[in-house]
């Protein structure tokens, strides 16, 4: 008998474990990937897209080439998911299975924000990205704010990268000196579990003049004003904001009892929820470390493990430690790396690798062996 398994999301933890059980079961696996979109891309190409560094089709892989023994990908979206039974209703059937995997992400709620839709703008959807790409050139002169509405969010760093690549972006056309540039952060510091990288982060706002404002969110926008109102009531002019939106997981995921509090708790040993044979992984889950794909796919090989074990009639006996190694472009074409693990020890630990154009190689690398081993391209 085939093993019947569901993957709900294709993306860094949908796409992790389906390889996993592939190569572990091969034509014994009767695995359906299920996605609403028809290309993955990562989420650090949301920044190359915003700063016109990349378009669009040079960063969208296609699903299309996915050719794993027992695996087949289904462009259809879910509406409706019953941990009960195991099944799966999406827009183009219904879908029952032996085993659930979970990992539909975090989307984003902007009404959340009260004027961010009508004054600002966000760069972590695709879509925002893309019209930032017309947008930043505009901005010559006066004040940018890059702004977090809502924590958890998505790639701690990704707000301080995008500070650090507008200021390279302003200086390279020779307005920086007309424009001010400020970050918002609900953090005491940029990356909270790495007090060395966190200091070289600071440093190099300092150094750049970039204004990092800890501690605060970003509770509305008023776009007649032109101003943003902070969570403690204080108000900054703006010019340019570039918003980290408030994440909420998906609605067919709150609609299916899965979700606790927003999103959905799982056990750290095997990334199971609470029904039987119903696992979650990535961003859609409250297990403890960061929304990051580095994490997601980390969880994605637990939870893939966890699987095989329980086929053999075993627990699965390797531990999650929710460690991973985060990229942080730094500007002036050098990148550095924080590698954080949140589960082994007392407290998270996190070690900063110095920003260098080696990293730049090795994020590239980590970019190119995902690309090949998911889609074999
Ligand atoms: C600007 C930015 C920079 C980032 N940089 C990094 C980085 O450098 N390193 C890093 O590790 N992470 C980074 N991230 C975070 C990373 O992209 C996410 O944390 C990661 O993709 C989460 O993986 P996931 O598998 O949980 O969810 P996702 O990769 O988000 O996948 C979820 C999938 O579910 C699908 N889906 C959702 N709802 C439905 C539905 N109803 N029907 C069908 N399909 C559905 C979506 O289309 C999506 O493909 C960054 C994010 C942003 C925004």
């Amino acid at each position: 008998m085939k093993l019947r398994v569901l993957v709900l999301g294709a993306g860094f933890g949908g796409l992790e474990l389906s390889t996993i059980l592939s190569e572990a079961l091969g034509n014994d696996l009767d695995l359906t990937l299920i996605d609403q979109q028809d290309s993955f891309f990562f989420g650090f190409s949301k920044l190359d897209v915003m700063f016109g560094r990349k378009g669009a089709d040079a960063v969208k892989i296609p699903y299309r080439p996915i050719g794993k023994p027992g695996l087949r990908f289904r462009q259809e979206t879910i509406t409706a998911i019953d941990p009960v039974a195991k099944r799966v209703t999406t827009s183009g059937g219904t879908y029952e299975a032996d085993v659930l995997v979970v990992a539909l992400g975090a989307n984003y709620d902007l009404s959340a924000t009260p004027g961010l839709a009508e004054g600002g703008n966000e760069y972590y959807s695709f879509a925002g990205a893309e019209k930032l790409r017309d947008v930043i050139p505009q901005f010559t002169s006066g004040h940018a704010i890059v702004g977090v509405c809502g924590a958890p969010f998505k790639c701690p760093p990704a707000p301080s990268e995008a500070a650090l690549m507008l200021h390279d972006y302003l200086l390279k056309r020779g307005v920086r000196d007309a424009c001010t540039i400020s970050l918002v952060m609900p953090f005491g510091s940029p990356i909270p579990p790495s007090p060395d990288t966190s200091k070289a982060l600071l440093r190099a706002f300092e150094e750049r003049h970039i204004q990092f404002i800890p501690q605060r969110k970003v509770h509305s926008l008023d776009a007649a004003r032109k101003v943003i109102r902070l969570d403690d009531g204080s108000e900054m002019p703006y010019n340019l904001f570039l918003g980290i939106p408030k994440h909420v997981a998906p609605d067919v995921v709150l609609q299916s009892g899965l979700a606790e509090n927003g999103w959905i708790p799982v056990t750290k040993t095997d990334l199971l929820t609470r029904f039987p044979g119903v696992y979650a992984i990535g961003d859609v889950t409250s297990v403890g470390t960061p929304k990051a794909g580095v994490f997601a796919e980390g969880a994605a090989r637990i939870a893939a493990h966890s699987i095989l074990a329980s086929l053999k009639g075993k627990e699965n006996a390797t531990a999650y430690t929710g460690a991973g190694s985060c990229y942080i472009e730094f500007g002036e074409g050098k990148v550095g790396r924080v590698d954080v693990d949140f589960f082994s020890g007392p407290k998270p630990q996190g070690t900063h690798h110095e920003p260098s154009e080696m990293l730049v190689a090795d994020k590239d690398h980590f970019g190119s062996s995902r690309k090949a081993r998911w889609f074999g391209l």
